[in-house]
């Protein structure tokens, strides 16, 4: 099965989980900025939210300002979630590993270069997060 060494895993598990503090210190000043009492209380669950996921807690908020650090989140939970099972690194398209160049470039890479091109020429764009 290819993969990633052990000691390159938890140095971008590191990284995610850094990454994954800091936006959700974004997300909390964000709350407690929107001035609304449901979001103000969200706002605490984000801070002591642990290892749970902050992506899910926030699916019913509505704040055009978040939409980028949710999604980034949901992302990054996703990638800790493959870093749990064993997948990570590994292209979820073809199942090759992934250049570790570009997870140093995109931690939360879950394709490899060929595969998420042709992903994005299918979706005719950029990946971006779908809206209904
Ligand atoms: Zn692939």
């Amino acid at each position: 099965m290819p993969g990633l060494p052990e000691k390159d895993i938890l140095r971008f598990e590191q990284r995610l989980k850094q990454r994954r503090e800091q936006l959700r210190w974004l997300v909390h000043d964000a709350l407690i900025e929107s001035k609304r009492d449901d979001y103000a209380k969200l706002a605490d669950q984000v801070h002591d939210a642990g290892e749970e996921s902050v992506a899910a807690l926030l699916e019913g908020v509505n704040l055009a300002i978040l939409e980028r650090e949710v999604a980034e989140l949901q992302d990054i939970e996703a990638a800790l979630a493959r870093i749990q099972d064993g997948g990570y690194g590994v292209c979820v398209d073809c199942g090759d590993a992934i250049a570790p160049e570009r997870l140093e470039a995109y931690p939360t890479a879950k394709r490899c270069i060929g595969c998420q091109s042709r992903h994005e020429n299918r979706r005719g764009g950029r990946d971006a997060t779908p809206s209904l």
